[in-house]
């Protein structure tokens, strides 16, 4: 579960590709939204904090850095710094058939 490239395809897009030589793409404000820091979903209730319709339709990543050996964090342009996206999270959120096919 480990991505051997992560950049932007596109404006709108990050593409991932994975050491089992899978590929994900995302819409990044998908990942915004799906945001799992303290600040946008109660560390106690699991219950999202985060009111989607504030996330501007046009934000993206200003910058993207690894966390260790299990995770990116990302800047985004609405100024959200704090999230924090593991790779197995990263992987459950991949959008491709294949993947939505899995249970
Ligand atoms: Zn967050
Ligand atoms: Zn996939």
């Amino acid at each position: 579960m480990t991505p051997t490239a992560i950049g932007q395809a596109g404006p709108r897009a990050l593409r991932i590709a994975w050491a089992d030589g899978h590929e994900s793409l995302y819409e990044v404000r998908r990942l915004r939204v799906a945001c799992g820091c303290a600040a946008c979903v109660d560390e106690w209730s699991g219950e999202n904090r985060l009111d989607d319709a504030a996330v501007p339709q046009d934000v993206r990543p200003l910058h993207i850095q690894p966390v260790g050996r299990y995770a990116i964090q990302i800047d985004w342009s609405d100024g959200h710094a704090t999230g924090i996206y593991p790779f197995r999270r990263l992987r459950e959120l991949c959008g491709c058939a294949a993947c939505r096919a899995d249970p």
